[in-house]
């Protein structure tokens, strides 16, 4: 396929963040193209879970619950440390419509993707390698070899760790990288409900459930490479069945993110923006939180009318919340591969007078997405707060449209301009919501799926108005 010569919206890199990015500009009719240097989908298995959250953000570009659904639920985790089980997270009584990670291989996930935003009318154009991107919105990219160009109002660089558009941004990611762990993705008949972790001498071992099998990831020492993950784990771990690898790779443990998101029409996303240690699954979550706050701000400003600010609100939202989540990810890494006799002691010492709070934040980060404190507002109750994931307490309720809600009890009573994507709808007066949200009067949530305000109803149409100024 030949490039188009114009675009709305130009996506570098058609992995999971840019497909996704496509699908939610698409549905809104938003005129985009996605360029990916790659002939046919990259079939390595790399990342291997959705959390829960990020499915709700996704069934938001209408995905549906089928596609939703397609893989195998996992519900928290074990974790021991030299052998004592130290903490069970049991991710099930968490007030979200999705309280699990779905193991759900990148290439499916993509498959899925792809199959969606292009029904919705984005052109994805293989074969198609960028080159360069200028000020003004010109990506000029090499098409099975011959040079063609396309003029875009906005482009999105998702084309990953050595991203052009990064480049042409003029940033670099910054922070640091390790060596020290190994994965093999391996067809053993598997009852693993969760994933175990088990940390030792030798550093960290994991077993996580897959679709078919197991994961397995462990700490290699100096010579060592993935080739050796299958014998460690059985030396390390009561392991016996036979285990036939079928993806198996060195893991660079990366703790990076680029310093600017955004210049003039240039936007980054996804790996592009920020580099995960594989600990906790977050690298491809995150970007597609990326690709989800992205597309509803650049859907509000391409055919709403709200302000370019919006798309400004984008880097302050998403910078903060995606380093975050790669220095938490660190923490954890560190925390689990520790192997000084001394430090595993301290660890081992102290656990067991923590469970309930490492617990509780290992379950939210797992699930949620939501990497500050979950913590009660002392004022009003309940564990959602503005800024981090809002919880569904109604399941069953109508008020979701498009994965976007504003639920005041009394909003009806307001009279504010409620823009396309945000319902009116009573709370419903049950226990999950008083749980969740005490006794806040009124919600704003955003798209993408994070509570953007609670408060009292009178504070909505201000919330709303800043909302869609940016300045929230
Ligand atoms: C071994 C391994 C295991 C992993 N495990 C997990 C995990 O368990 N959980 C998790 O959340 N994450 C995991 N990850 C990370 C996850 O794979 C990435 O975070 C995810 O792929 C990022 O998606 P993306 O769309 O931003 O970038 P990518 O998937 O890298 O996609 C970028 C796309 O851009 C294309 N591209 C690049 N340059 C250009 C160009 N100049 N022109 C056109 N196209 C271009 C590429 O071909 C590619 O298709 C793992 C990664 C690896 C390597």
């Amino acid at each position: 396929m030949a490039l188009p010569a114009r675009a709305e919206v130009a996506i570098v890199g058609g992995g999971p963040v840019g497909l996704a990015l496509a699908a939610t500009l698409a549905r809104a009719g938003v005129d985009v193209c996605v360029l990916e240097k790659l002939a046919a989908r990259d079939p390595r298995a790399r990342a291997s879970h959705v959390h829960g959250g990020v499915l709700d953000g996704l069934a938001a570009t209408g995905l549906s619950e089928a596609e939703l659904a397609s893989g195998k639920p996992s519900y928290g985790a074990k974790v021991w440390f030299d052998d004592t089980l130290a903490s069970e997270v049991d991710t099930r009584s968490l007030p979200f419509r999705r309280p699990y990670t779905l193991a759900l291989p990148q290439p499916d996930l993509e498959g899925l993707l792809e199959a969606h935003a292009t029904r919705a009318g984005a052109r994805l154009v293989r074969d198609a390698e960028v080159t360069a991107v200028d000020e003004s919105g010109v990506v000029t990219a090499r098409v099975g070899g011959v040079e063609e160009r396309v003029s875009a109002g906005f482009v999105v660089g998702c084309d990953g760790p050595q991203s052009v558009v990064r480049e042409a941004i003029g940033t670099k990611l910054w922070g640091w990288t390790q060596q020290g762990l190994a994965l093999a993705d391996v067809d053993v008949p598997s009852d693993l409900e969760h994933a175990h972790l088990h940390c030792g001498a030798y550093g960290v071992a994991f077993r996580i459930p897959l679709q078919r099998g197991e994961r397995w990831v462990t700490s290699i020492d100096a010579g060592q490479d993935e080739s050796h993950v299958v014998a460690l784990m059985r030396d390390r771990l009561p392991l016996s069945a036979p285990a036939e690898v079928t993806f198996a790779s060195l893991f660079r443990l990366h703790a990076r993110w680029a310093t600017r998101w955004r210049r003039g029409r240039a936007f980054l996303a996804g790996d592009a923006a920020h580099l995960h240690s594989p600990v906790g699954g977050h690298g491809m979550n995150t970007g597609l939180l990326d690709a989800l706050d992205l597309g509803w701000k650049l859907v509000q400003v391409l055919r709403h009318g709200a302000p370019d600010a919006l798309l400004d609100s984008y880097e302050r939202t998403r910078r903060p919340q995606a380093r975050r989540s790669v220095l938490q990810a660190w923490a954890a890494t560190v925390a689990f591969r520790m192997q000084n006799p001394l430090l595993r002691f301290v660890r081992r010492t102290f656990a067991p007078f923590t469970p309930g709070f490492v617990d509780r934040h290992i379950a939210w980060w797992s699930v949620a997405q939501d990497i500050g404190v979950p913590g009660r507002d002392r004022a009003r109750g309940g564990w959602c707060r503005a800024g981090g994931r809002a919880a569904d307490p109604e399941v069953d309720g109508g008020y979701l449209l498009d994965g976007a809600r504003a639920l005041p009890t009394v909003l009806s009573r307001v009279a504010i301009d409620v823009p396309p994507w945000a319902v009116r709808a009573p709370l419903p007066p049950t226990e999950a919501v008083r749980t969740a949200y005490g006794d806040a009067e009124a919600l704003l949530v955003r798209p993408d799926g994070f509570l953007a305000y609670r408060g009292p109803a009178e504070g909505v149409p201000q919330a709303l108005s800043a909302l869609r100024g940016g300045e929230a």
